[in-house]
């Protein structure tokens, strides 16, 4: 019975180098083109609309796309030797919809689309914040509060929209079903749309006394003070989701997400670079010369003792592993570092005595840009010359 499956690029009609635009389109154009609506009782036009609906299943998620591209029908995916199998003849038309709902337009569908019309459970959407850290802050990971202006349940129904507990009963514009019908002429001809009913949105059944409140939505105006953890380690651009913290969903419908959008302060004495923080130490003369030690000053406040060998040149880096910033959970590994910078700091006025005892130095060879110097200057820029 098992057919030779063909090649779901084939099936599509695309190439392996399509873009997800393209398999899109292709889908929605074969989708639209075989569609039962438009072939009542056509096995071989059901079939082909199975069969591309599973060729889009796959392609259109880069994930299982890349598994096809790699293993085929063998693919791994999904577990057991069947790989991608299981979808045509298991499937019935109403979970085609329910899965690929997006693609035509959501429920009201596009000309007899969207014929699964199910009750839909509400969901409240998403909030966005903006949040600007320090990288003290980000350094130890912090817990900052918003106050959040949002919907929250309406106290006097409970969240039910419904007044004085009144409860539900059918709706008396699709009695029930959550779906209504009508007929409009499209490019195809006269086509039966059936979309979600606007009285009951798809639940069938209305509110009898609708809650004076919130007027029936279950939800109304409200304020809450939100904790929010944000991780160490974040940076500037990344989004930490918080599920559940944001509109409620109406009729005691689902919460939405708080989104909270990370901004990173410029720092004082530190230059990030992902994990690794950057100190530019302007080092005096005579301790670069003379060799000692200097206190370099650490993101969590503290200060670390860090030994000068003499002879230091200016351009000089060291790298004091582990003393940077952390990696944010579960997102590369380890601590960043700290990098030292050196430079060397030339005083700008000199007292007489200093000027004195300089000049004395002026003619000794040792104090003299020798040749080696040049030598050694040039061979560290000679990339640059090349
Ligand atoms: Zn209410
Ligand atoms: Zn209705």
């Amino acid at each position: 019975m098992a057919q030779q499956k063909r090649d779901y690029y084939e099936v599509l009609g695309v190439s392996k180098n399509a873009t997800e635009d393209e398999i899109k389109k292709a889908y929605r154009q074969i989708a639209i083109k075989y569609h039962p609506d438009r072939n009542p009782g056509d096995k071989a036009a059901e079939e082909k609309f199975k069969e591309a609906a599973e060729a889009y299943n796959v392609l259109h998620d880069p994930e299982k796309r890349q598994q096809y591209d790699q293993f085929g029908f063998n693919s791994p995916f999904g577990g057991g030797g069947g790989g991608f199998e299981g979808f045509g003849g298991s499937m019935n038309m109403d979970d085609i919809f329910s899965m690929f709902g997006d693609i035509f337009g959501g429920h009201a569908g596009f000309g007899g689309f969207g014929r699964s019309a199910r009750p839909q459970q509400h969901r409240g959407s998403d909030l966005r914040l903006k949040v600007r850290l320090t990288l003290e802050e980000i350094n130890q990971g912090v817990t900052k509060k918003f106050k959040v202006r949002k919907d929250v349940p309406c106290t006097h129904c409970h969240g039910t929209g419904a007044e004085d507990g009144s409860g539900t009963e059918t709706c008396p514009t699709c009695h029930g079903s959550g779906v209504i019908t009508h007929t409009t002429q499209s490019i195809f001809g006269m086509m039966q749309t059936q979309g979600v009913c606007p009285t009951c949105q798809g639940q069938g059944q209305v509110i009898k006394n609708k809650c004076h409140v919130c007027s029936g939505t279950g939800v109304v105006k409200g304020e809450e003070v939100v904790e929010i953890k944000i991780p160490a380690g974040v940076a500037e651009g990344m989004v930490v989701n918080v599920p559940g913290k944001g509109n409620a969903g109406q009729r005691n419908g689902v919460n939405g997400d708080i989104q909270v959008f990370i901004e990173e302060e410029g720092h004082n004495l530190f230059i990030r670079d992902g994990n690794d923080l950057i100190y530019n130490l302007l080092l005096d003369f005579p301790t670069a010369a003379l060799g000692g030690e200097v206190e370099i000053p650490t993101i969590d406040g503290r200060t670390l003792k860090v030994k000068i060998e003499n002879g230091t040149q200016p351009g000089r880096t060291m790298r004091l592993r582990g003393k940077g910033l952390p990696a944010v959970q579960g997102y590369g590994s380890g601590q960043g570092d700290l990098v030292v910078n050196i430079s060397v700091y030339v005083p700008k006025t000199l007292s007489r005595e200093e000027r004195k005892a300089l000049e004395s130095f002026k003619d000794s060879d040792n104090f003299k840009g020798d040749r080696q110097t040049k030598e050694s200057i040039f061979n560290r820029f000679k990339n640059y010359f090349a």
